[in-house]
């Protein structure tokens, strides 16, 4: 067997009696640097659930699911740690920019996915004709606390604010949603396809 040098020998020694240059993780909690980029976090308070991180996530780490339910729509995001690669962009591109963020987290190490995955759920306003998404109840809320008096000149925030403060003029939902898009629904809140059937119906009868 070769000897050891008498450095290395002295090394080894001093090495027994000195602390351990690595770090006591995981027997020790490990505080990562400021900046470190962890785990995505959705926050309640922040996130209008409009999707914006969920189209701009370039490794389809954020799924969203919509619930058509007219009785009770909904739509939900959910982060799925597996597919993310921590790049920061659905912080970036937040529209309210406090709906998601990176925390400190790099131990994402689990049995099954689900005690990983990060959901959030938000309740879908869907057309009062055609049933299709018009947004989220929140972040349509959030658009006209943005633009302010500005969202008198846009029909369907005029009826969410009605709705809300519970004057809304009462125009009767059809129960036949196959049946043509009266002009009288424009008063309802409705999807913008559905307000252009109404426009265009309305300018062949005038003109
Ligand atoms: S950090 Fe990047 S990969 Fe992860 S959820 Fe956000 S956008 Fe997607
Ligand atoms: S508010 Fe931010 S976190 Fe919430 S869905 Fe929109 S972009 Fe995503």
């Amino acid at each position: 067997m070769k000897k050891p040098k008498l450095r290395e020998l002295n090394e080894a020694i001093k090495s027994l009696f000195s602390r351990p240059h690595t770090t006591r993780f995981p027997r020790e909690p490990l505080n990562m640097p400021e900046g470190f980029r962890g785990k995505p976090q959705f926050y309640e308070d922040g996130c209008v659930g409009c999707g914006a991180c969920a189209q701009v996530c370039p490794a389809k780490a954020i799924e969203v699911e919509e619930n058509l339910d007219p009785a009770n729509p909904t739509r939900n995001l959910t982060h799925i740690p597996a597919y993310c690669i921590n790049c920061q962009e659905c912080e970036r591109n937040c529209i309210t920019g406090q709906g998601i963020k990176l925390t400190k987290q790099f131990d994402v190490s689990y049995f099954s996915e689900e005690e990983v995955n990060h959901s959030i759920q938000h309740q879908l306003v869907l057309c009062s004709h055609c049933g299709s998404v018009i947004g989220t109840k929140k972040h349509i809320l959030w658009v006209i606390n943005r633009v302010g008096s500005l969202s008198f000149a846009q029909a369907n925030y005029i009826e969410f604010i009605q709705k809300s403060l519970k004057i809304q003029a009462i125009i009767p939902e059809k129960q036949n949603k196959e049946e043509k898009i009266e002009r009288e629904e424009i008063f309802n809140l409705i999807c913008p396809k559905c307000r252009r059937a109404v426009y265009l119906e309305d300018e062949k009868i005038h003109f």
